[in-house]
């Protein structure tokens, strides 16, 4: 703001409506603080009464800097200095597209148009922003589809689907009430806040709230149960719940007959384990167990709350199906407030083909796993080598495994890369051309959550900052620069929105989707407008109609018809986890003031005696991919043999040149979907 003005010749400021994009299962509605033309503040607003008004600092502290500070980008870019070392002169949008068709074009001419690969994950959440129009042009083109969700959610996603179909599960809102919730590997107050309002007015009823986490979170601590968890050993837990549950009667076998199928594979599965595997592989003790099985088996309504940190080691994808599995087990369904409190965004009405337009995909185009980028890079004998890579709503140098070898890939110096994002991110350091996009403040979109069942509108609430553009009318006008004439690649935002939903839905209410009041956000139901509630207003959608616990596909697909335990090899003495931080969501805001300086690493009082760390020094995390600068905090919240760093850090926040993904391996996977296994990363620590 300029300095020079007195408060009367300025503009007053006006508040107004938006929607948060972040990749956050809460997708809060905000109110936003205008004045002339710039963000200054970032607030709740009550217009989806889930979010009620609240949202989570990070937004609050860091959202403005990130429009308007000084990593924003303003204006396209032409690298001039050796790939990666950040040196760009401005150019203009037509000099930034023509460079742009020029380096696709000598990638496609030389090896056909899969030798294009877009790198993309889920920066802004919104429909138009997180895919529309680049599908449209990716697909056009012919360039290599990209299975983003292995990097983080498809795990989760396959496991949920397997048991239940693509069928809404429960709604946060009516955990409520539960008597019993169970919060599994979601450390809720950085990444799912409002559900620790909706404990709240749960336990002020009188439920019970127990916590399964390797970390004692925030809300662990007013927790009636506590278990601190070895990570990655959620299925023994779970299978051996099962197994005793099963002994003490208390499973509910009406419900089984009417509901579930595979019960005997899996129980016998599950029967292998008992209280003592149990203190063996997951570190409890036997009378946490039993205390544990003890208030399952007491309970009328159990609510599971399952984050996405259970899907971070290799047997992830089993882990999920265990624990979800437990409800399906004891009839934790068909009633409120029973019921695993996932996927309540499969009840909006999205129409994504007729958005994203899978039918342009020429036939027989390949399709690499997100994990594998960078195996694909670095592969010589691949045919057709990746010869130009697009990366936006992305920062994959910050966010995938094995950062030192994705680096030595993005290195290449036969590889044309071209960035677009709001940022000047670690990522975007090693692209030809940057093109500056615009923040979800300067476009209109629409939202479907993932984390809940409320549908909602923005519009712009401020015009784009410098030269960016939305992601939209970026590859709109690629899409011309590479002569798509059809009318499809000049659809308008509008249109883009009206294609993203049924707009003959009853839910929506008569809107179009592009007409949504901003306002308040639309309740997702069912069709004929009830609530949401697994086998009874909604019905598993799976092959045989019931629940799942034996999955056809998953046996085809993978081997694990039947979820299941295995151990990985350590090679080095420690752990390191790497979840959520309170300060980031994955790495964007990374170039905020908040995440400036060494992030921190949680050791064990008994593990930092040992290795003669104190409090606040800095130390040193090695392993054979490489090695990170951070600092100390010795606390009794991490168990030991477990180190604990959040994830999401830039370059700048470390002296190193890596951060902690640099640590993380690449060749494990998990069990299902071939995920990331971010969790399953062993590394030793000293003093720096
Ligand atoms: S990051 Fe999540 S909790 Fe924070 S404002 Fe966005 S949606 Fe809400």
């Amino acid at each position: 703001m300029a300095t020079n003005e007195t408060p009367s010749t300025r503009e007053p400021s006006t508040l107004k409506p938006s929607v948060c994009p972040l990749d956050c299962p809460d997708t809060c509605s905000l109110s936003v603080t205008i004045a002339e033309n710039r963000v200054i503040a970032v607030r709740g607003s009550n217009a989806n009464p889930y979010t009620d008004g609240v949202i989570c600092n990070k937004v609050t502290r860091s959202y403005p800097e990130f429009v308007h500070g000084e990593c924003r980008l303003t204006q396209p870019l032409k690298r001039v200095g050796p790939r990666g070392s950040g040196r760009f002169e401005p150019v203009s949008w037509d000099k930034a597209l023509d460079l742009v068709h020029a380096g696709l074009s000598q990638a496609i001419t030389k090896h056909g148009p899969q030798s294009v690969l877009p790198l993309n994950y889920a920066g802004p959440h919104g429909e138009l922003a997180g895919g529309s129009m680049d599908r449209r042009f990716f697909h056009k083109l012919g360039a290599t589809l990209l299975d983003r969700g292995p990097l983080c959610g498809a795990v989760r996603g396959t496991a949920y689907l397997s048991l239940y179909g693509p069928c809404p599960g429960m709604p946060p809102e009516q955990a409520r009430e539960a008597d019993l919730i169970v919060v599994w590997g979601n450390n809720i107050t950085v990444s799912n806040l409002h559900m620790a309002k909706v404990i709240k007015e749960a336990r002020a009823q009188g439920a019970k709230l127990v916590i399964i986490d390797p970390k004692r979170t925030r809300i662990a601590e007013q927790a009636d149960l506590f278990l601190q968890i070895t990570p990655g050993s959620d299925v023994v837990l779970a299978q051996a719940l099962a197994a005793e549950l099963e002994r003490r009667g208390a499973l509910d076998q009406d419900f089984i007959s009417r509901w579930v199928s595979g019960f005997e594979p899996y129980m016998t599965e599950a029967r292998k384990y008992d209280a003592d595997s149990v203190a063996e592989l997951c570190g409890l003790s036997k009378a946490q167990f039993h205390s544990f099985a003890e208030s399952y088996a007491n309970a009328q309504r159990v609510a599971v709350s399952l984050g996405n940190g259970i899907e971070r080691g290799h047997s992830g994808g089993s882990s999920l199906r265990a624990a979800m599995a437990l409800q399906a087990l004891t009839g934790n369904h068909g009633r409120r407030g029973a019921g695993v409190i996932a996927k309540p965004g499969l009840a909006s009405p999205k129409t994504t083909d007729r958005l994203q337009r899978p039918d342009l995909v020429p036939p027989g185009t390949r399709t690499f796993n997100i994990v594998d980028v960078t195996d694909k890079l670095l592969d010589r004998d691949l045919d057709p080598p990746v010869s130009a890579l697009f990366i936006y709503n992305h920062n994959p140098v910050c966010t995938h495994p094995d950062q030192n070898r994705l680096k030595r890939a993005l290195m290449r110096d036969d590889l044309f890369i071209v960035g677009a994002d709001i940022a000047m991110t670690d990522s975007m350091a090693y692209a030809d051309v940057v093109l500056p996009a615009a923040s979800h403040f300067e476009y209109a979109d629409v939202y479907g959550a993932y984390g809940q069942n409320y549908l909602q509108r923005a519009k712009a609430v401020i015009p784009p900052v410098g030269q960016s553009l939305p992601n939209t009318e970026i590859f709109r006008r690629l899409a011309a620069r590479f002569g798509f004439d059809d009318s499809l690649f000049q659809d308008s935002d509008e249109a883009l929105m009206d294609a993203a939903f049924d707009a003959t839905d009853s839910r929506l209410g008569g809107f179009r989707p592009s007409q949504i009041p901003l306002d308040r956000a639309l309740e997702m139901t069912t069709p004929e407008g009830e609530e949401l509630i697994l086998c009874k207003t909604v019905q598993p959608e799976t092959k045989s109609g019931k629940i799942e616990l034996f999955s056809e596909d998953l046996e085809q697909r993978y081997g694990y018809g039947i979820p299941r335990f295995e151990a990985v090899p350590r090679d080095l003495p420690f752990n390191l986890i790497s979840p959520s931080s309170s300060k980031r969501t994955n790495a964007t805001f990374g170039g905020c003031d908040a995440s400036r300086g060494r992030e921190r690493v949680e050791i064990s009082p008994v593990d930092a005696t040992s290795k003669g760390i104190s409090d606040g020094d800095p130390v040193r995390l090695w392993n054979a991919r490489g090695e990170t600068l951070l600092i100390a905090r010795v606390t009794d919240a991490v168990r030991p043999g477990v180190l604990y760093s959040p994830k999401g850090t830039w370059m700048a926040a470390g002296a190193s040149g890596q951060t902690i993904n640099a640590l993380i391996p690449n060749d494990i996977r998990t069990d299902i979907e071939r995920g990331a296994c971010f969790n399953e990363t062993f590394v030793d620590i000293a003093r720096a």
